[in-house]
């Protein structure tokens, strides 16, 4: 029955290995949170021959290995150039600063995200403005942006939290209407879809990550920048070496940004499987999803019509956080919360931001969100097992 259920997920060409420890009872799961082990056994001599052959030419910082792989992720996502750089962080940073966003200007963004969004813009002396997010997607709420816009405004910075776009035609709309440029943070969505464009090419901008556990991760830090302007797409190739126009001649401040060959080599490598996964993680939140929504007090994630969702992380809702994770981690079975405070309620940002309007909805979800185990190897019988462990917990 194992091998039935695995037949038609197996990555191709490879040879799935099995995973015995999970069969065993409740008591003795040992469930990865993200299983990157898993995904090794399947690319090891992938990557094994990607890194020695960098080993051997030795090319370390911007050898072609990084412009393989630029001009891979261009074809990929469909946007005109790719900037490799060296985290998600990183990417926003330089994002910003090719927009010449600095002191006295405001960037719309949302409170509900890793601290990386609104931090980047904190740091070149902006304000970041928030504005609240759906409560189920917990995406930024498209419809209150505009009237948060000022003249000061210059950008609007939505997230695709958990793996999902926001609504990017409606946002793209309102920032053409005043002049303003839309970048993406997409470092949790990098495969994602919206509209049948791949996230990353569906707005003027799109920064993402390369962060391990990220949707596609390499083996340490690792970012990109995809843009369709060309002068801006120069711009952040400058920007991320030091603003150095040609060798030690420098046009602008810049940063020591740039991706290491090594990091792209793993890329290259993980590419090949990665539609793979793709799917997989999509086929795997459909099943989870429909085996979540059938237990009393917790509310599903839900993905819209109009886009797909990779799962970065596969949160549900439940007003029972504390007494559920602690009843799932006596069982082995390992939470994590995105995110419990909402960043206009953290020590460092609270007088540094602008709250457009009151940020209810952030701050409730920030109280009920609990991600789940969730990555393209994960069998439907471990999933079966965190699910009646979540049913029991949410019962008790
Ligand atoms: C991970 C993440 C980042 C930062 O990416 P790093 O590669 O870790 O610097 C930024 N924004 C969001 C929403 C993220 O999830």
């Amino acid at each position: 029955m194992l091998q039935l259920m695995r037949a038609g997920r197996t990555p191709p060409g490879k040879d799935f290995v099995g995973r015995a420890s999970i069969l065993g009872n409740l008591k003795t799961m040992a469930i990865e949170f993200i299983d990157l082990k898993a995904q090794l056994r399947s690319i090891r001599a992938p990557v094994n021959e990607r890194i020695q052959k960098v080993l051997d030419h030795g090319q370390f910082i911007l050898g072609p290995e990084v412009s393989e792989m630029e001009r891979r992720l261009e074809a990929y996502t469909g946007a005109n150039h790719c900037v490799s750089v060296g985290s998600g962080t990183d990417a926003l940073l330089i994002a910003l600063m090719a927009l010449g966003v600095g002191p006295g200007d405001e960037v719309i963004t949302t409170p509900f995200t890793f601290v990386a969004t609104a931090e980047m813009i904190v740091l070149l002396g902006a304000t970041p403005v928030f504005v609240d997010v759906e409560p189920d997607t917990c995406n930024i709420d498209a419809e209150l942006i505009e009237a948060a816009i000022t003249p000061r405004t210059k950008a609007i910075m939505p997230v695709s939290l958990y793996g999902q776009t926001a609504d990017m035609d409606e946002i793209n709309t309102v920032a053409a209407k005043h002049g303003l440029a839309v970048i993406e943070d997409a470092a949790q969505s990098f495969g994602a879809e919206y509209r049948s464009r791949k996230s990353c090419n569906v707005s003027a901008i799109g920064c993402t990550s390369f962060f391990p556990s990220k949707p596609l991760g390499c083996y340490g830090d690792g970012g990109a920048i995809f843009v369709s302007d060309s002068k801006l797409a120069e711009t952040m190739r400058e920007l991320r070496v030091h603003g150095q126009e040609s060798r030690y001649y420098h046009t602008r401040i810049g940063v020591g940004g740039r991706m290491d060959t090594l990091q792209c080599a793993v890329i290259l490598a993980k590419l090949d499987t990665f539609d793979w996964e793709v799917d997989e993680r999509i086929r795997i939140g459909r099943i989870y999803r429909d085996m979540v929504a059938e237990i009393p007090g917790i509310q599903a994630p839900i993905v819209r019509n109009d886009r797909t969702c990779v799962w970065a992380q596969f949160t549900i809702q439940t007003d029972r956080r504390e007494e559920i994770v602690q009843s799932l981690k006596e069982v082995g079975v390992p939470t994590a919360v995105h995110y419990p405070i909402p960043l206009h309620e953290q020590p460092a940002y609270k007088s540094a931001v602008r709250l457009a309007g009151t940020l209810r909805v952030s701050e409730k979800v920030s109280r009920r969100v609990l991600s789940l185990p969730m990555h393209p190897y994960l069998d439907e019988m471990t999933m079966q097992s965190i699910v009646h462990a979540l049913g029991k917990a949410a019962q008790r």
